[in-house]
Parts: structure tokens; sequence; C-alpha cells
């Protein structure tokens, strides 16, 4: 912390608590949107600069760069903590990351108005149970341009398991750094844009809508909390703050097509943590309809006060998450082999009807309609057994740079006395339904083959956090694995052998 104020466009006043440790704000601190009447948005250089000056001013906050986009901008992550970030083994640790997707903009605002409402001395309190790391841009490439994607054209949303993309990569070796708790992915969705909720009358208008964990190799234990707990609180907080709100489930419009929960493909942000048993959420705000910067005080306010009621939340239920998540991390990486996997999924009713908060073009007035084609639950229709571990062939450069990308722990390969190993044929390639994308999928047939030299292979257990990632994208029947991506479609060719190997029990 520094005593000398920069450049700073307004005069503040300090408040020196715990003696020369704590040093925290008193005074409404203005971001620059705000600076700026809400009629611009933050520019990377604003806000970049904004947030080096809290920095300077609180010992509440440390601002770091955790990586560098395609351009060369810092991704800056705020850290909060009344210690040192992420040593102080009783706090639970909280990732928010907004703006994935450049054009979303609401995120990146509604996370800078919360760093600066955070430094307030009335929300230390937050701070004596949580450590929280801020991302408020992840995509600052896209951003500057107002553009989806990154500077090479990826979507960075459809890069979590694949990890390609130098921002991505940040972000989760970020994640591995403190193993987070608790995440929240902040974007935007845009219910305008869609030519056939138009003919049928209606859009979808919630201010805020909250997605949870939703494929099925999640715990259970952390998909019912999320579900039943967490969620029923995120709707009160905001309704209590005067924002709209509902849960994330696309599809529709009712009648026409069914509505679900929002993917359970691990390629995304959200589900690539949640995989790992974190307590993990997507946060998706209202967008504006031909104008980014439209109603951009009541959208980056409603973005703020969603990762505010994450924040309330675990703040009141800090043990409780922290202990939920340590130890279905425990199971996780104590799974026995030989149990059931789940490799394809889908969304299946319950019977349940999902009422849902839309907009009548008719009467431009807000009103709910009954979904009856409601699917909230992902249920496995695949499995494969759990293996001990997968051979990776080291002539192979695109699964070993992508295995390294991972940051996989890998080991050597278990006694030739206990183990036996798998390995694919391929017999045909077909198609299946994904989500209502038509996607490769090839048939297999398993076989028992010897032990070929273990020197040509890189070894992976699957007991370790990021085992449910290995068994996702190594099983060449797995919907969301790697050979449905173009880069690795030509390790399956009918008639031929997979060549990721399974390691099993004897
Ligand atoms: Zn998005």
């Amino acid at each position: 912390m520094r005593l000398s104020l920069p450049n700073m466009p307004l005069t503040l006043s300090f408040i020196f608590l715990l003696g020369t440790t704590q040093v925290l704000l008193s005074q409404e601190l203005h971001t620059p949107l705000e600076r700026k009447h809400f009629e611009e948005l933050s520019t990377y250089a604003e806000w970049t600069a904004f947030v080096k000056q809290l920095d300077d001013m609180s010992n509440l906050l440390t601002v770091e760069s955790v990586g560098q986009t395609l351009e060369g901008r810092d991704i800056l992550a705020l850290q909060f903590s009344k210690s040192t970030f992420g040593q102080d083994k009783s706090k639970t640790r909280v990732l928010i990351c907004a703006q994935q997707h450049g054009n979303e903009q609401s995120g990146k605002e509604g996370a800078l108005l919360l760093a600066a409402s955070l430094l307030k001395p009335e929300n230390s309190y937050l701070f004596d149970r949580l450590d929280l790391a801020l991302i408020p841009q992840v995509n600052a490439d896209g951003s500057e341009q107002n553009k989806r994607r990154n500077a090479n054209g990826t979507d960075l949303n459809r890069n979590h398991l694949i990890l390609e993309e130098p921002e991505v990569i940040a972000l989760h070796h970020f994640f591995d750094r403190y193993l987070f708790e608790v995440t929240m992915d902040v974007h935007e969705y845009a219910p305008y844009s869609s030519e056939k909720w138009k003919k049928y009358g209606y859009r979808t208008n919630s201010d805020e809508l909250i997605g949870v964990n939703t494929n099925c190799n999640v715990s259970q234990e952390i998909r019912d909390f999320s579900n039943h707990v967490f969620v029923p609180f995120y709707r009160d907080f905001l309704t209590k703050h005067h924002f709209s709100n509902s849960i994330y489930a696309p599809g529709g419009p009712p009648e026409m097509d069914y509505i679900r929960h929002s993917t359970y493909d691990i390629n995304d942000g959200r589900q690539s943590f949640g995989i790992q048993n974190t307590f993990s959420l997507i946060q998706e705000g209202l967008n504006g309809e031909d104008n980014f910067k439209m109603r951009i005080q009541h959208r980056a306010r409603g973005q703020m006060t969603g990762m505010r009621a994450l924040l309330e939340y675990t703040f009141q239920h800090a043990k409780t998450i922290k202990k939920m998540v340590g130890k279905q991390r425990k199971k996780l990486i104590s799974q026995k082999p030989g149990t059931p996997y789940a490799i394809q999924m889908e969304h299946t009713r319950t019977g349940a009807e999902h009422p849902l908060p839309v907009y009548s073009y008719a009467t431009g007035k807000d009103s709910v309609i009954m979904v009856k084609d409601y699917r909230p639950l992902v249920k496995s229709v695949s499995e494969v057994s759990r293996p001990l571990g997968y051979l990776v062939p080291k002539n192979l450069p695109e699964l070993v740079n992508w295995s390294q990308r991972q940051a996989f722990v890998s080991g050597p390969v278990p006694s030739l006395k206990k183990i036996k190993i798998e390995q694919y044929l391929v017999t045909t390639i077909d198609s299946i339904d994904f989500e209502r994308d038509t996607i490769m999928h090839p048939k297999v047939r398993i076989e028992e083959t010897e032990m070929l030299n273990p020197e040509d292979f890189l070894y992976f257990p699957v007991n370790q956090l990021k085992g449910n990632i290995l068994i996702t994208a190594l099983e060449p029947a797995s919907e969301l694995g790697l050979v449905t991506y173009p880069t690795y479609a030509h390790l399956v060719k009918a008639g031929e052998k997979f060549p990721v190997l399974r390691v099993v029990k004897k």
C-alpha cells in the first residue's frame, strides 16, 4: 500500500482500522462508468488504472496479473483478503470472473462496481471468512472491439476442455493455484435476437439468470445444494434488491421446443470448474437490445447484485461450503475403479412445470408462461467403467501438449502384475444429437491388449482432482470428448484402434 495518491479525479478520505495494517475507504469511489454518467463504457486503460488506484489505497486488495491476452493485455485478478491471499486455510476461496465474451460489457462494469463497494468499511466483514479473486475482464481484446470472441476469433467459453487460448489457460492455471471452492462466471444473454421467439410473441425478460452445475458426474450433493439451497437465496436476494430473476433455462419457445437447464458440456467455464467438484455457477444478465450501452446502469448494477448475493451467501455458509467441497473433492480423488462414469447424457423431464418470466411483444407487459416441456434433469444414458488411468502415447504431440496445458498429474505406470491394458477398436463412425447439435459419434469395442513399451506413454491416473476431465476427454465415445473437436477428430478412424489406452485393475 502506498499513501501517495496518483492522479485521482476525486478526493478521498481514509479511515484507519486495526492500526496500520488495515486501510479502508470511507467514501464512495466511482468507477470509470459512473464518472462518465453511464454514457460510455470503461475502456481497458481506464478500468485497469482504476483498480490499480484501488490497490494503492487499500490493504484489503492486491491486484495481480494472472496472464496476458493474445494482444498482450494483462488479465487482472483483484484479490481481496484480510491476510495474504489464499494462505489462510480457514477462509473459503471464491473466484468470480466476467467478460469471457467481449461484447458482454455489463459483467465487467458490474465487477468494477462490486470492487469499489467491497472497499467500503461496512462490507469488510465479508473477508473475515472469504478470500475473493475478482477478474472483471477475461477477454480484454474482444472487449475493446465489443466482440464476443478473442483476437484469434475463438469463443473462450467453448475452450475450457481443449484449453487452447491464452486467456483460458491463464484462468485455469490461476484456478489450479488456489483451488477455489466457489466460482461464478458472469455473462449476458440476448433474448432479443431470436426470430423464433419474436414470432411466438414473447421473449424472456429477467434482469439476471442463475445457472448451477448440471453435468451428472458432478457430486450430487453439490448439485442438490446449489439447486435447492443456494438458488432460492440468490433469487430472494435479487428480488429484495429489485432485480427480476429466474433460473438459466434456454430453449423453447414453449410448445415448439423443450426448455432445459443450460449445457452440461464441461468445455465452458462453469462446468469445467464444477467437474472438479467446485460449487460453481454461471450468471447471465439481460443485455441491451440494439446497443451494448442500453440500460447499462441497471444492467451493471444487476450483475453486481448477483455477485454480491453469492458473496453474502458464501459468507453466511462459509464453513458448510468449504466442508462440502472438501469432502466431495476427497471423494473424487479416492473413487473406486470400476464405478460407472457418464459419457453421454440427456436433458429429461421430472414432471415439474417451469414458470418462465416473459415480456409480451403485443401488450408490452411482463407475464409468466408455464412451460410444460421442461427438462431440468440431466440423466446419464451411456457410461464407461472408471479406469485406474489412461496411457497417452508420447508420439502424439497434440495429446501430450494438451495434457501439459491441463497440468494433469502424471505418474509411473502401476505394476503390470496388478493391471490389464484395454484398447478401443473403432468399429463405425456415427453421429448423435447433442443439445440440438449433430456431433460425430464413434462406435467402439473394448479389447484387452498387451502392454507395449511403458517408455512410449505418459500415464495419467484418474484419481486426481481433474480425473473427471481425463475420462470425459479421453473416452472415444464420450459426447464431450476431445475427438468431437476438429483438432482431435483424426484420432478415431473406422476399423482402427484408438491410440489412448485404458489401465484397469486385473
Ligand atoms: Zn457469454
